[in-house]
């Protein structure tokens, strides 16, 4: 990856960045220097650089081998999250969950289109009927705001088709941090400090992106109060399509 994270600075580094900071790899006596650790932001494991005295390649951050630390970046698609139906459903509160969600359903897509630029509409279309069809909305505990991030963490977002591709040429996924392993513990463990994550991938010639094509991912705040703020309106062809799909 691109960048690794200083927690000394607070802040992400690409290999330039902290050579500059901290020096290059020997001192002036040609021994190996000690330089702080620099972590992952998906996992918090501990990165060290490959390749940063090469001439021919660019220089990236590694993991460490470390077989206790399973990483988001080094999933392939398969190991995503899934949109399980609730144990114990909630059938009332889900009702009235979903009626706010579609009554509100322009600032759901503003939000998300502001983490996500050109989502594409039939991508939520195609999340909220897997949602009716697994009773999504009945998970006890599970809040307005937490859908935009399950749908950003559920759904893939390749590069847009026509002339946006060349607004946003990389393929993008969300994740949460390492601690997050189901959907369910967003709403039941209540993690102080979470990260949500936004994954970068080159586009593959074909398929879908493995971590080969991964090239560096951002931290994002988790905003619960997104509800509360007034975004763009959709297009006419969102509206449209969310109109047909859901007699709305
Ligand atoms: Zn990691």
């Amino acid at each position: 990856m691109n960048t690794g994270y200083d927690t000394r600075l607070g802040r992400s580094l690409t290999i330039e960045q902290y050579k500059d900071e901290y020096g290059p790899k020997l001192d002036s006596s040609g021994k190996t220097r000690a330089r702080p650790s620099v972590f992952c932001l998906a996992c918090q494991g501990v990165l060290h650089t490959v390749g940063e005295d090469s001439l021919t390649s660019a220089a990236v951050w590694a993991h460490d081998p470390d077989p206790h630390v399973s990483c988001p970046v080094k999933d392939t698609g398969s190991a995503r999250y899934e949109l399980l139906a609730p144990m114990t459903p909630d059938n009332g509160a889900a009702q009235e969950l979903r009626e706010r969600f579609f009554a509100n359903w322009p600032t759901h897509w503003g939000h998300i289109r502001k983490i996500a630029n050109y989502a594409d509409i039939n991508t939520l279309i195609g999340f909220l009927g897997h949602a009716d069809s697994t009773n999504f909305w009945a998970h006890k505990g599970l809040q307005a705001w937490h859908i935009p991030y399950i749908f950003l963490a559920t759904c893939d977002f390749p590069p847009p088709t026509g002339v946006a591709g060349t607004r946003r040429k990389n393929w993008l996924r969300f994740r949460f941090d390492a601690r997050v392993r189901t959907l369910e513990d967003l709403w039941i463990r209540v993690l102080p400090n979470l990260t949500f994550l936004c994954l970068y991938y080159r586009k593959p010639r074909t398929g879908e992106p493995t971590p080969a094509h991964f090239i560096d991912m951002e931290a994002i705040a988790l905003d619960s109060t997104f509800l509360t703020r007034t975004f763009a309106p959709p297009h006419t062809y969102a509206t449209r399509a969310m109109a047909k799909a859901f007699k709305l």
